[in-house]
C-alpha cells in the first residue's frame, strides 16, 4: 500500500505523463491531418466512393472536408482545432485524442499535488502565513489549482464529445451537419472503431504517442461511407 502511495506522487511519474502530453501536443500540431495530393490515384472500383470538391476543385474520398482556414481538403476531417493550429483529420486524429487524455491526467495530478501540498504533506495553511515565501507558494498554488480547474473542466467536456464520437464513428463536422437526423451507417464494434482512428489494434500503443501510424487495411470510405 505504502509503495502504491509512493509510486502515485513520485514527480517521475508526473514528468513522464508531461513528456507525453508535450510529445502529443507537437506531434498533433505539425503531423499532416491528411492533405490530399493534387492528383490522388484512385483505387479502381472506389470511384463512386470519391466526389469533386467545390472550392478546390480536387477529387476527394467521401467524408473529406474542405478547411477554409487551411485552404484545402482534409481525409475524414474533424474539426480545425485552434489551439494546436492544424486541422485533425484522419492521420493526426490519435495524436490528437493523446493529447486531451494527457492534459486530463495532467490537470488531474497537478490537483491532486496543489491538494496534498496544502492539507498533507506540509500543511501550508499551518505555517507563519506572514513569510514571503510562504505567502508566494501559496498564490502560486492557487493560480496553478485554478488553471487545474478549468483545463480539467474544458478538456473532460471535449474528450468526452470525442469519446462518443470515435464509438459512433462519426466525425464533429458530420454531427454538426446532421444534428437532427441519425446517419444511416452500420454499426462497428467500439474496438474496430478505435483501431481505426489509431491505426493499430494493440490498445497498449493507443497510448503512445511515439510511433507511426499504419492506416488498416480497410479505408474508411470505402468501408463505411456515408
Ligand atoms: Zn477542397
Ligand atoms: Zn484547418
Amino acid at each position: 500500500m505504502g509503495l502504491r502511495i509512493h509510486f502515485v506522487v513520485d514527480p517521475h511519474v508526473f514528468y513522464g505523463i508531461a513528456i507525453f502530453c508535450l510529445v502529443a501536443l507537437v506531434r498533433a500540431s505539425i503531423t499532416d491531418p491528411g492533405r490530399l495530393p493534387e492528383n490522388p490515384k484512385i483505387p479502381h472500383g472506389e470511384r463512386e466512393f470519391w466526389e469533386l470538391c467545390n472550392k478546390c476543385n480536387l477529387m476527394r474520398p467521401k467524408r473529406s472536408h474542405h478547411c477554409s482556414r487551411c485552404g484545402h481538403c482534409v481525409r475524414r476531417m474533424d474539426h480545425h482545432c485552434p489551439w494546436i493550429n492544424n486541422c485533425v483529420g484522419e492521420d493526426n486524429h490519435w495524436l490528437f485524442l493523446q493529447l486531451c487524455f494527457y492534459t486530463e491526467l495532467l490537470t488531474s495530478y497537478a490537483l491532486m499535488f496543489s491538494f496534498c501540498h496544502y492539507y498533507y504533506f506540509l500543511p501550508l495553511k499551518k505555517r507563519n502565513l506572514d513569510l514571503f515565501v510562504v505567502r508566494h507558494e501559496l498564490a502560486i498554488m492557487r493560480l496553478a489549482a485554478f488553471m487545474g480547474i478549468t483545463m480539467l473542466v474544458g478538456i473532460t467536456g471535449l474528450f468526452y464529445t470525442q469519446l462518443i464520437g470515435i464509438i459512433t464513428d462519426t466525425t464533429s463536422i458530420e454531427k454538426m451537419s446532421n444534428c437532427c437526423e441519425e446517419i444511416s451507417r452500420p454499426r462497428k464494434p467500439w474496438q474496430q472503431t478505435f483501431s481505426e482512428v489509431f491505426g493499430t489494434r494493440w490498445k497498449i500503443l493507443w497510448f503512445i504517442p511515439f510511433r507511426q501510424r499504419q492506416p488498416l487495411r480497410v479505408p474508411y470510405h470505402f468501408a463505411n461511407h456515408v
